[in-house]
């Protein structure tokens, strides 16, 4: 993902404390280092492996890995869904959410993510960002938490129940305290914080507006929202506002650069090109707007307008995965098929792009010029796949392509800021079996708080 977009065969790369020194094949990587007189103090052979930038994940919902594949949520679309676990969540304290943002990172690092941004947006009962802050820590993962809001409930004409949405007055100051406990805007930080007011059904203009002018007082302080994901949120707007989603937030100073929307499905051409033209960047969700059936995002007129694209997983209950490899493959599938007006083509979106899409689109979308490719001076973030076994049997010819085109596999190997964080595909020092029987105990225990019917889903 260097600017050549080079692919090395028996490549080598040198990594001194969190950056990347050399990149080249194995023999020139040799001769550097005795030009250099340096000796590494540990190799690692990856023969068998492809090695790619580690993965950005630029939108998701961690806590949600509490309640997958509910049966009252399953078929319905976004509102709906919305409003059955709306309930669900506001059960949730500082420990269920902790585990869950464990877990969901921790699938997420399995599939070869080493940047992940998550959007939290309730704070019922003793929730704080700070609990899925100090998982992340835990697990030496990059993260970007977004302080998320709700404030516009039923009552105000909102989607959600009044008594899981917040005062204005305490959203802005508890945006404040994360900014200043934990935003780090130098290069190569492991944390930055987003403000990110959850949807324009679910926050007043003016909140908006206030939370805008606050993230602009802190460099590197990004903003996030849902936009544009369903038929019935331009309805909403149109209706409320006056405006398609797009000129409403544009009328609130919610675009530019320092801007990113999750999911933008239902845009016009001239909507596209208000995105590019104001640098707003944009997450790409395709397996959740397949899941809610909220339609098939322009992805590929959005690339060639050169909007800045990531890619995310969303969810994790309107996903309810978090593969994020799988996740750039469903990219790739779901724009060959094209979407209304257009006609379905196989070679509409290629796996390198997709692969670039979950990189460097991701890390431009975060505003992070220090991640998302393999080049001397970039932070040591990259991910191992091994392509020697069953699922690649056969595709030897492209093995890049094959991440893709094939079932997607595991990570092998993963560096995050120069350490290694998954050797032989399992994370070290941790103990996956006791973190998914913990994290189950707090699902079930959260579903019968809330008086949902779990069937026979933890049985097991
Ligand atoms: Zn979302």
């Amino acid at each position: 993902m260097d600017a050549e977009r080079r692919e090395l065969t028996n490549g080598a790369i040198v990594i001194r404390d969190n950056v990347i020194e050399f990149v080249g094949n194995s023999d020139a990587a040799g001769r550097w280092l005795s030009q250099n007189n340096l000796v590494p103090d540990r190799q690692i052979d990856a023969s068998g492996c492809v090695i790619i930038p580690g993965l950005v994940n630029c939108h998701h919902h961690l806590f949600q890995t509490l309640t997958r594949s509910i049966g009252t949520a399953q078929g319905k679309s976004l509102f709906d869904w919305l409003q059955t676990l709306y309930p669900v969540w506001g059960q949730m304290d500082a420990d269920a959410v902790y585990i869950s943002a464990r877990l969901g990172l921790v699938e997420l690092m399995l599939s070869g993510a080493t940047t992940v941004a998550d959007h939290l947006y309730l704070f019922p009962n003793d929730v704080r960002l700070d609990d899925e802050i100090r998982a992340a820590r835990e697990l030496g993962i990059r993260f970007h938490p977004t302080r998320g809001s709700m404030s516009l409930g039923q009552s105000q004409g909102g989607l959600p129940p009044d008594d899981i949405c917040e005062s204005e007055a305490d959203i802005l100051i508890d945006c404040e305290r994360v900014i200043r406990e934990f935003h780090d805007p130098q290069p190569f930080s492991m944390l930055r914080i987003g403000l990110a007011p959850c949807s324009p059904f679910s926050v007043t203009a003016e909140l908006m507006r206030q939370i805008a002018a606050l993230a602009r007082r802190h460099p590197g302080v990004n903003l996030h929202t849902h936009l544009a994901e369903t038929i019935d949120e331009n309805l909403f707007c149109e209706e409320k506002f006056g405006m398609r989603p797009l000129a409403y937030m544009q009328s609130l100073g919610w675009t530019g650069d320092d801007v990113w929307f999750a999911h933008m499905v239902h845009l016009d051409s001239e909507e596209i090109d208000m995105l590019a033209a104001t640098r707003s960047g944009v997450c790409h969700c395709p397996s959740s707007n397949m899941i809610l059936a909220s339609g098939i995002a322009p992805l590929r007129e959005m690339c060639d307008a050169r909007v800045r694209v990531g890619l995310g997983v969303d969810g994790s209950a309107s996903n309810d995965g978090n593969h994020l490899l799988g996740e750039a493959r469903q990219a790739m599938l779901l724009q060959r098929v094209g979407w209304p007006g257009f006609e379905s083509s196989a070679d509409r979106f290629s796996a390198r792009e997709s692969l670039e899409l979950a990189t460097l689109g991701g890390a431009a979308v975060l505003g992070r010029d220090d991640i998302g490719s393999l080049e001397v001076g970039k932070a040591a973030d990259l991910v191992a796949y091994r392509v020697d076994g069953i699922n690649h049997a056969g595709a030897g010819g492209d093995v890049v392509a094959a991440l893709l085109t094939c079932a997607p596999t595991n990570a092998w190997m993963s560096v995050i800021n120069g350490r290694r964080v998954l050797e032989q595909g399992k994370i070290t020092g941790l103990d996956l079996a006791a973190l998914v029987a913990q994290h189950n105990q707090h699902a079930t225990r959260l579903l019968q708080k809330a008086g949902v019917d779990q069937g026979d889903n933890y049985d097991a």
